[in-house]
């Protein structure tokens, strides 16, 4: 069985993984870690959950190590680009906690928060610097930031960064970096038109693949209840009353869907928070806060706002509405079932929703069991 030290892994970084408990790498970080070591470009599949992020940062970091030089004023030498202000915030974070014996400094700039201190943070020049792809460019539109000295560039969750139609700052970003760099593409499914990106951004790439293309997270035991949609608050008031669902994660498709469940979960005596694109950073802070922490056992999501998040020990996802795109399905119910646990996913599909459950059953290559006792009291 491998370990962090037999991947090449410096004294300063093993340390750190120790003090987070971490023995044994994931598959991931078992086959990027050391090309990634040797400079190689990497595009990689893998969902968030896999420990990815750590399969990026911790060689990144030794390389920043091994060679001590100063970031330019308003530059950094590595740039990790992030499509939610989530994500890129625990990228940050993981880049501090794995480097904490390091004397890395990391820069995090998104959008909802004020341009300045993002602005200032980076004006003597950082290591490292985690963006999402709008405020990043905003920056670059003022002057703030250059990216000149960029010696890595990754981009994470490319496949969600082009739904978010990010797909022009990303290249002007990318064409603002120089042409000389190591590139680690991540993406949790590589359709043609992702793969078409990375070939146009990756150098003789290292491929590295946790879980075939759109397969589902195996671990999730998964089930639909046919139910037609002005009962399906009443199942899912059901489902959620049930003592063995805990910690859960509610999809919904839209923004008001969501603010509908939580007032009449809250409504019914079922405390709620939901996290989606109308509320701001605060609002989003604590309402992730509160599911993390236990206080509220029920977070209501849409797909944007859920993606990256990381928080153990969800044992449920329920999709109150199914998505129309199946490849977030997989992203969905790939939020439970983490880090080796088993998880449950149950899919709320009415009438109208049937098309959608086909399109993933035929992605996941499997049929979605029915979940009998609930399918007759629905
Ligand atoms: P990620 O896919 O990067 O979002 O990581 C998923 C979760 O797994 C995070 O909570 C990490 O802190 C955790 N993790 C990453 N690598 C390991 C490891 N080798 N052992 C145990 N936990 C890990």
């Amino acid at each position: 069985m491998t370990n962090f030290e037999s991947l090449g892994l410096a004294p300063a970084l093993l340390k750190a993984l120790a003090g987070e408990g971490y023995t044994t790498p994931t598959p991931i970080q078992s086959q990027a870690i050391p090309h990634v070591l040797l400079g190689r470009d990497v595009q990689g599949i893998a969902q968030t959950g896999t420990g990815k992020t750590a399969a990026f940062a911790l060689p990144i970091l030794q390389r920043l190590a091994e060679n001590r030089r100063s970031a330019p004023r308003l530059g950094c030498r590595v740039l990790v680009l992030s499509p939610t202000r989530e994500l890129a915030s625990q990228i940050a974070e993981s880049f501090r906690v794995y480097g904490r014996f390091t004397n890395v400094r990391v820069a995090l700039m998104f959008g909802g928060v004020p341009k300045g201190k993002q602005a200032r943070a980076v004006a003597g020049g950082v290591d490292v610097i985690v963006a999402t792809p709008g405020r990043l460019l905003d920056h670059m539109m003022d002057r703030a930031v250059r990216l000149d000295a960029v010696e890595t560039l990754v981009l994470d969750e490319a496949d969600h960064m082009l739904d978010l139609g990010f797909i022009v700052p990303i290249r002007k970003i990318v064409g603002a970096t120089p042409a000389v760099r190591q590139t680690l593409f991540f993406s949790a499914t590589m359709p043609k038109e992702i793969s078409t990106m990375a070939g146009s951004m990756l150098k003789n790439p290292v491929h590295v693949a946790v879980a075939p293309e759109a397969t589902t997270a195996e671990k999730v035991d998964q089930s639909v209840v046919f139910v037609e949609t002005p009962r399906k608050r009443h199942v899912l008031f059901d489902l959620l009353r049930d003592v063995t669902t805990g910690r859960t994660l509610v999809f919904t498709r839209t923004k008001h869907g969501a603010d509908k469940v939580v007032k009449f979960l809250e409504e019914s005596g079922l405390p709620a928070v939901a996290i989606h694109g109308n509320k701001s950073q605060p609002q989003r802070e604590k309402a992730l806060a509160m599911f993390r922490s236990g206080q509220t056992r029920v977070l209501i999501a849409t797909d944007i706002a859920a993606r990256g998040i990381d928080v153990d020990g969800v044992t449920h996802v329920i999709n109150f509405d199914l998505p129309n795109v199946p490849e977030s399905y997989v992203h969905r119910i790939g939020r439970t079932a983490r880090a080796g646990a088993e998880g449950v996913a149950i899919s709320l599909c009415s009438g109208e929703e049937r098309p959608f459950l086909r399109d993933i059953e035929k992605l996941i290559r499997a049929k979605v069991p029915t979940l009998q006792p609930l399918a007759k009291a629905a």
